[in-house]
């Protein structure tokens, strides 16, 4: 079997007056992430996990910051457009293990909802989705509430009939 592993990270700065999006599920706090699109964290660092995988472009280099049709956008919408790409190429995603790291709020109430909604745009088995929330236990910038960070590990298989 030809698998391939990518590995994604990410970070947003917080402020105050901003809606916080992570995994496509808008989460009810004071403050967001600072970005040109919705700020979407976990699905940045799955989006470049999934494309590291595939030895594609990343991001950045898929959806610029500085082309406002990305302005706002939303990020489910990127993940998608992520998942259309890597099919493409033949790859058939295996599965997803994502770590956030956030200090406030509590992911635990939110976190089936966000596994869901990786789900329906993935079109993945719940049990090959695996998401963990931590705190940074009050350290750096994570812990003073000033940022969150995001890191993405998946594993695709190459389709055997096209593979190159
Ligand atoms: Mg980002």
């Amino acid at each position: 079997m030809d698998v391939r592993i990518g590995f994604g990270y990410d970070s947003h700065q917080l402020a105050e007056n901003i809606s916080l999006f992570l995994g496509g599920v808008q989460i009810p706090h004071a403050k967001g992430c600072v970005a040109h699109s919705d700020g979407d964290v976990l699905i940045h660092a799955l989006c470049d996990a999934l494309l590291g995988a595939a030895a594609l472009p990343d991001i950045g280099s898929q959806f610029p910051d500085n082309n406002p049709d990305f302005k706002n956008i939303d990020s489910k919408i990127l993940l998608s457009r992520v998942v259309e790409l890597i099919e493409n190429e033949n790859f058939t995603i295996n599965n997803i293990d994502i770590t956030l790291l956030v200090e406030k709020p509590k992911i635990a109430p939110y976190r089936e909802q966000i596994v869901r909604s990786l789900q329906t745009i993935l079109k993945l088995d719940l049990n090959r989705i695996s998401l963990k929330a931590k705190t940074n236990e009050k350290m750096g910038f994570v812990g003073r509430e000033e940022g969150v960070v995001a890191y993405a590990v998946v594993t695709l298989i190459k389709n055997e009939r096209e593979r190159k």
